[in-house]
């Protein structure tokens, strides 16, 4: 695959996150699904979370368990707040403690703005942005409550929101998703600045174009990928593992003084590709 790196090249990559333990929402698909591989691969022990497809979650736990690191598989809707509780209160019970929280899930529920029902808007902000709030603040406590353990880490936790383009680039038909996104931007800056003097790391990271189920749409025939590349100065599709590539490294202490900071993975999607040809 174009965006995954040679087996040969991860020797370093697997003491990265040695005795760390992570949490991935959304961890049985796509973008998800590769970071809780690539966490475990790296050295951590990994919870997937999921929502619905139990059995997909299980065969990512069997894959994570493959690189001799400890997983398991965990369902709960991350838009729900005594769900959310209970995951993180398990995980401290089974692991200890936690980490790195990876506030992956997400989900479009596309219409134009004048077709929109409440339910579309509402749905896509509570999973979207409150999700991603519930299960930042569960992590934050931990990370409080526990500090730094000079061992493990440099900081006391790491909290990566999984954002889009879309946090900047407005997008017309999906009001809902933008604005979700837009509210991770600054939920991640805020909560950046406020858990930092507590040595607490929140940053995003920013996926362009990523070939998964959530927009099958937009590259699963020629014509289709033909227009998204249009959009993609680098000129290919992003894959899953470009993104848990980037996970893994804003969760090690190789960016331990990344703080606040949006890493956009994007194949240069954000860099106005209208205007490259003059504008
Ligand atoms: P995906 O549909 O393959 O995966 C989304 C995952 O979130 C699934 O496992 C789904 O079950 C889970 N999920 C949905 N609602 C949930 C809930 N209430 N509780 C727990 N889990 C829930 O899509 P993906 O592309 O892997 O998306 C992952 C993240 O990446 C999302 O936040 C998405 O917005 C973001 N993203 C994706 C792209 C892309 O091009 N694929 C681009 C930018 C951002």
């Amino acid at each position: 695959m174009p965006g995954s790196v040679d087996e040969s090249r991860r020797t370093v990559s697997a003491q990265l996150l040695r005795g760390q333990k992570a949490l991935v929402t959304g961890a049985n698909s796509g973008i998800g699904l590769a970071t809780a591989v690539a966490l475990g691969r790296a050295g951590a022990d990994v919870v997937v979370n999921y929502v619905v497809g139990a059995d997909e979650a299980e065969k990512v736990v069997a894959q994570i368990k493959d690189f001799g690191v400890r997983a398991y598989a965990h369902e709960a809707d991350v838009s729900d707040e005594d769900q959310v509780v209970a995951m993180v209160a398990r995980m401290v019970e089974e692991f200890g403690t936690i980490d790195i929280m990876v506030a992956n899930a997400g989900l479009q529920r596309d219409a134009a703005v004048t077709d929109m029902t409440l339910a579309q808007w509402q749905k896509v902000i509570d999973v979207n942005l409150t999700g991603q709030f519930l299960c930042a603040r569960e992590a934050a406590k931990e990370f409080v409550r526990r500090g730094v353990v000079a061992e493990v880490s440099r900081s006391a936790g790491k909290i990566i929101c999984m954002s889009s383009v879309h946090q900047i680039v407005p997008w017309s038909g999906h009001v809902n998703y933008a604005s979700s996104k837009g509210g991770v931007g600054m939920l991640m800056q805020t909560l950046a600045q406020e858990l930092a003097p507590k040595r607490i790391r929140v940053n995003a990271v920013a996926p362009g174009a990523i070939r998964t189920p959530i927009n099958r749409d937009a590259w699963s025939t020629p014509e289709a990928e033909a227009d998204l590349l249009r959009l993609i100065p680098y000129r290919r599709v992003g894959d899953p593992d470009d993104i848990a590539n980037a996970v893994v490294a804003m969760a090690s202490d190789l960016l331990d003084y990344v703080v606040g900071a949006t890493l956009y993975v994007d194949g240069g999607m954000t860099l106005f590709p209208g205007f490259a040809t003059g504008g």
